[in-house]
């Protein structure tokens, strides 16, 4: 029989009718035996989310403030789902827990995991379920990272009959103390459970039906993207991370389980299929761009000639502990492209290090840049992208700062001013559409 782990994001469950619904698309299908619950969201626009209130509880407790109103939203929110879905889950003590020891706790990890905690307590309650608690079971390494472990001691405790929920969202560290993943992380733990389990398919239920060729914010006709594979969406991850968490691949590429983005709101609709392989039908099959990038730019006179001028260059970024995302390179100029919430004040300092270590005859940065990935297997089979790609550019005015083709010939990276960047991704997508 065919296994199939759910996840279901805090939009999804955001009240007891969204539960409801998220019940029946799990009851309309016996092979969805393994449930990963996110926090409740948000219920309208203005509308408060609970792992957010709990982030602030723990922050205005460690200032000393009374943190009375976030309690009382979250202890109303869960108060209200139990009695709506007819559950006698009861949230106050846990609430009483937290408010023990918010002040105490350093990290935020234990009262943010909460949201997940308490909401899969309550599902599994309504669903008839099995509870797994993640600390038993998800085992983080002293250095953050996911302890391969994991899957053995969780598969273990899903190996019954029957439903399970797993709470999203964390796991704990070797001395047994809560850890959360970074924001969005339930998207991993589903992952996670659906290699654990050994399921044929990991469904990640949210509210949007997949991935849009370009976001439609910028591009509002942006067609659906039917399949992509595991590579191609890690190209994207500028857009991915606003769907699909970006580590969320990582636990189930290996042993190739595809995972499909399907909407809750309209559960019938196609979705997106994130697989190991596919037939590429056109060339490109994602564009992605966002802002928030800095480009650092050395010159030097014969540069080429120096051994060890490249290292010298990003050892000074690793020092600084900033990670670099893009390098374009010329005879004796290299560049660095670096996210802005990277450098956290630290652009004086790599300057000044540079000036030091290299004596180069010229560095400066450039602010308010915006990079955009085009990607697509299919294009490395295709002569003339990059040629279409820049013509449309140039065409609609936009100046490129950078152009970068990746070696897999699958992604080709633009630079262009932040303000560009919609006009930008639009006439790249009309380029490419209906090309084939
Ligand atoms: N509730 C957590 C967050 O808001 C995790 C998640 O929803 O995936 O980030």
């Amino acid at each position: 029989m065919q296994r199939i782990t759910c996840k279901f994001g805090g939009s999804s469950l955001a009240d007891a009718a969204c539960i409801r619904a998220a019940m029946d698309i799990i009851k309309a299908n016996p092979a969805r035996r393994f449930i990963v619950p996110s926090a409740p969201g948000k219920r309208t626009a203005d509308d408060k989310k609970i792992t957010d209130l709990l982030y602030a509880w723990h922050n205005m407790a460690r200032q000393g403030l009374d943190a009375a109103e976030p309690r009382r939203i979250i202890e109303e929110r869960f108060n209200g789902l139990a009695r709506d879905l007819g559950v006698s889950f009861d949230a106050r003590p846990c609430l009483v827990e937290i408010a023990e020891r918010a002040a105490m706790d350093e990290t935020p990890d234990y009262m943010a995991s909460r949201g997940e905690y308490l909401n899969g307590r309550l599902i599994a309650e309504a669903l008839g379920a099995t509870f797994i608690e993640p600390a038993e079971c998800i085992r983080f390494k002293a250095n953050g990272e996911l302890d391969a472990g994991t899957y053995h001691a969780l598969g273990e405790r899903l190996a019954g009959d029957g439903l399970f929920v797993v709470p999203g969202f964390y796991g704990a560290m070797p001395n047994g103390s809560v850890k959360t993943f970074s924001r969005g992380g339930s998207d991993v733990t589903g992952a996670i459970v659906a290699r654990a389990s050994q399921s044929d398919l990991y469904e990640n239920w949210t509210d949007v039906s997949g991935f849009r060729m370009a976001d439609p914010r910028m591009v509002p006709k942006a067609k659906r993207i039917e399949q992509i594979t595991y590579r191609e969406l890690r190209e994207l991850s500028y857009m991915g991370a606003t769907v699909l968490h970006d580590e969320a691949i990582f636990p189930v590429r290996e042993p190739g389980i595809p995972i499909h983005i399907l909407n809750t709101k309209s559960p019938e609709s196609p979705g997106t299929a994130i697989v190991a392989q596919r037939e590429a039908t056109t060339p490109v099959c994602g564009i992605a761009g966002r802002d928030g990038f800095v480009m650092f730019n050395i010159e030097k006179t014969l540069m080429n000639k120096e051994h060890g001028f490249g290292r010298k260059v990003l050892s000074i970024f690793e020092e600084h502990g900033v990670s670099w995302e893009h390098m374009p390179t010329g005879i004796d100029t290299i560049s660095v492209i670096v996210r802005d919430d990277e450098l956290h004040g630290k652009a004086d300092h790599i300057i000044e290090a540079i000036q030091k270590h290299l004596e180069p005859d010229e560095v400066n940065v450039t602010n308010g840049l915006a990079i955009i990935a085009t990607v697509g297997q299919g294009m490395n089979h295709h002569i003339g992208v990059a040629a279409r790609l820049t013509g449309a550019l140039a065409q609609a005015a936009i100046n490129l700062r950078v152009i970068d083709q990746g070696s897999s010939e699958m992604n080709i990276i633009v630079g262009v001013e932040k303000q560009d960047l919609a006009r930008a991704v639009r006439a790249i997508y009309e380029a490419f559409d209906d090309w084939r």
